[in-house]
């Protein structure tokens, strides 16, 4: 991979990250960066709020990457702002484009070093986002590059939302940036938190970023566009039901069974699949929605005739969907993927015992952007 210079970030540590703030938090933090002119009462007049609207449509509406741009604010407000705070947590440090032109993973650094990925692939009619939710991972599934490195640390709020944005602003640029197959200007259409880490596991940051990215007054996107894939931490689907937002959710199960499921996601050990299969129940009873279970086919392990009918058997009665995803290869792994003939047999015998199933599409393999696959420690 081709490494672009890290350009210094622009934000020191005394700068207040404007993507980590709520609406209010945004209010207080502009209210306090200067003199404001004195009412009669001897109080400081607040900054209008429609001069708040304003940096947040620069932000979420216009994806604006520096104060400069935002050219309805007067300079002054510009300057100080350009002064006192950041508006670009991450940083692109790499950039590649799959062959076909259809999916780009880029690479970005933090302001303390660590580094996440973010992949965009494109479909007939979607442009979907892949994020993380973490640099690193803790929960150690056996398949997944991601797990080899550990957990580095959360990502905050601010550092999800912004993955967002420099793809919605790569879409909404003509001729900016590598090239894809894609007639821009154009948007993000769907958004899953698919990438480096277990949302769940970050339940406070990601649910402020997703609340961020479906605000009305934030980048606007409908929730049930947004999908939450997790390995199953039991009590944070129970937590996620009560959210009352459409968001999609996608559990990553990959076994019928817990000794089998166990070898592959530790995570098993300790919530069982019986246990959480009758949390996915709880959270369908309660939110009337279509859960997608993924199951990565690993040859000679989890693909045989028997475990289709076991896993059939298990959903048989959940209002769900299996998403079958060919193990990407990673390295230092004895996983090999299923061949595409027995992918089809497991996926029939499914559709035959009445579990609605499907073969994911594989993306940007030869740029290492598949599922499983983004571990940034080898690149950077
Ligand atoms: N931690 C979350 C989300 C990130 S992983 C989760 O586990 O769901 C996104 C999906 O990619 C999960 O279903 C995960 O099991 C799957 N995955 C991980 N490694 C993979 C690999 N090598 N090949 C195919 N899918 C993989």
């Amino acid at each position: 991979m081709k490494t672009i210079p890290l350009t210094p970030p622009d934000n020191s540590p005394i700068s207040r990250s404007l993507l980590d703030c709520s609406p209010q938090e945004l209010t207080d933090f502009v209210n306090a960066l200067g003199p404001r002119p004195k009412r009669a009462n001897g109080k400081a007049a607040g900054v209008p709020t429609y001069r708040i609207r304003q940096i947040q449509e620069w932000i979420y509406k216009k994806y604006a990457r520096s104060f400069e741009e935002m050219t309805n604010l007067p300079q002054a407000l510009r300057d100080s702002l350009a002064a006192k705070a950041t508006l670009t947590p991450l940083q692109p440090v790499t950039q590649r484009v799959s062959k076909a032109g259809d999916t780009q993973k880029v690479l970005f650094q933090m302001p303390d070093g660590e580094t996440v990925e973010a992949v965009l692939m494109l479909y007939d009619r979607r442009r979907t986002l892949c994020i993380s939710s973490q640099a690193g991972c803790a929960m150690g599934c056996t398949f997944c590059a991601t797990a080899q490195g550990g957990l580095r640390r959360n990502l905050t709020a601010g550092e999800i939302v912004a993955q967002v944005l420099f793809f919605a602003r790569y879409l909404s640029e003509a001729g900016e940036g590598p090239k894809m197959r894609v007639k821009r200007p154009t948007t993000v259409t769907n958004i899953v938190l698919m990438g480096m880490g277990e949302p769940m596991h970050n339940y406070d940051n990601v649910w402020t970023a997703i609340r961020r990215l479906t605000a009305a007054d934030g980048f606007g996107l409908g929730a049930r566009h947004i999908t939450l894939s997790t390995v199953g931490l039991i009590p944070m689907i129970d937590r996620m039901s009560d959210e009352g937002l459409q968001v999609n959710l996608a559990v990553s199960l990959h076994a019928p069974n817990n000794p089998l499921r166990s070898k592959l996601v530790p995570l098993s050990r300790r919530y069982p699949v019986d246990d959480l299969l009758a949390s996915v129940r709880r959270y369908i009873a309660k939110t009337n929605r279509r859960v997608t279970f993924e199951y990565a086919l690993m040859r000679g392990t989890n693909d045989s005739p028997a475990l289709a009918e076991d896993l059939a058997d298990k959903l048989r009665g959940i209002l769900c969907h299996v998403n079958l995803i060919p193990l990407n290869p990673i390295p230092d792994s004895s996983f090999q993927p299923t061949s595409d003939r027995d992918t089809q047999r497991f996926a029939e015998i499914l559709q035959k015992g009445g579990i609605s199933a499907t073969v994911r599409i594989r993306r940007g393999i030869e740029i290492d952007a598949g599922c499983g696959q983004l571990r940034n420690a080898a690149e950077a």
